[in-house]
């Protein structure tokens, strides 16, 4: 089996590099071009003859715009990224009969109320990015591929820059955080996300009509001034020494960003769970874990 990885040095590609790698023949890509393949999904003609000339049995996106507040000003690039391209890897996996595996996010809803929202919720994007993203959704359910879309939230990869290790940062020089309370979400691993893909995968391909959309995140709710404050307590206990004495939780409204954020990121993972027997660890785990890696404990 063939397998075409797009976006491998993102959080999600690079964990992705290593859970594929049993599936099958593995070409990952970014979007330098190599052996005339090319990656880069602002190239639409070149993405279109790379799938052709490889022929993959699955493709799996990991690539996408994901800078946020950039998007409200670059919109024509993000939806390029975000939703034409994916026109073009659904179109192709259309014709070669293969799976396309994509990844989008919790920011496809409003972000009104508290409940986690399920598959069927109805959408309706806040900013640029959210509404690119569901474009890309919506170019995949029109093109009749065989497809799995993984909407997850808040993902931290231990390579790279992530919140936690941006928190740990400040920590040493400032005795004052100041961190958004009403954003409630779960911090989701770049490393389980990788991983249910492929057990999904194994799955849906000796069972096509698991073809969908599904929520994936780690199991439990947080905010960001919750998720900071287990970050320097973790840290604190494991004998780093901070200068940080208060971490204060403020609302939304007092940190104004160019792009608007969706208060409610909370994910049902019912269906995921159900359809593909798998069991999803609480938030906690993935991150202690990235924490051991970061503070080398
Ligand atoms: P990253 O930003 O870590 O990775 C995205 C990758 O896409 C980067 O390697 C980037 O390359 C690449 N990329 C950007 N533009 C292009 C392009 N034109 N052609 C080829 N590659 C390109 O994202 P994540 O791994 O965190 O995200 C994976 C998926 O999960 C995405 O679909 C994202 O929308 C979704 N998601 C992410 C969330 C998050 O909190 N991060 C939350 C919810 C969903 P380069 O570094 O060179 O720009």
């Amino acid at each position: 089996m063939k397998i075409l990885l797009l976006g491998k040095n993102g959080q999600v590609g690079w964990e992705l590099q290593r859970s594929l790698e049993p599936l099958g023949q593995l070409i990952a890509l970014d979007r330098q071009s190599v052996d005339g393949l090319c990656g880069d999904l602002s190239d639409l003609a070149a993405v279109r003859s790379t799938i052709q000339r490889v022929r993959p049995d699955v493709i799996v996106n990991a690539a996408a715009y994901t800078a946020v507040d950039r998007a409200e000003s670059e919109t024509e690039l993000a939806f390029a990224v975000n939703a034409e391209a994916i026109q073009v890897l659904a179109d192709e996996a259309a014709v070669l009969n293969a799976w396309l595996i994509h990844y989008s996010t919790d920011y496809v809803f409003s972000g009104a109320g508290s409940v986690p929202w399920l598959e069927t919720d109805a959408v309706g994007p806040v900013n640029q990015y959210g509404a690119s993203k569901l474009a890309g959704e919506q170019a995949i359910a029109a093109s009749g591929c065989k497809h799995l879309i993984f909407r997850t939230s808040w993902v931290y990869g231990a390579r790279g820059n992530n919140f936690a290790k941006t928190m740990l940062r400040l920590a040493k020089d400032r005795d004052t955080l100041n961190v958004i309370a009403d954003q409630i979400g779960a911090p989701t691993g770049a490393d389980l996300i990788a991983d249910v893909t492929v057990l999904a995968v194994r799955q849906a391909l000796q069972q096509p009509e698991l073809s969908g959309v599904y929520h994936l995140a780690a199991n439990g709710e947080v905010s960001w001034h919750a998720y900071a404050t287990h970050v320097i307590a973790f840290a604190q206990e494991n004998g780093e020494q901070l200068a940080v004495t208060a971490i204060n939780p403020i609302d939304t409204i007092a940190y104004p960003t160019p792009a608007q954020r969706p208060l409610n990121s909370r994910l049902n993972t019912q269906k995921l769970r159900d359809n593909f027997y798998l069991h999803l660890p609480d938030w906690r785990s993935g991150v202690n874990r990235m924490l051991r890696e970061v503070l080398n404990k």
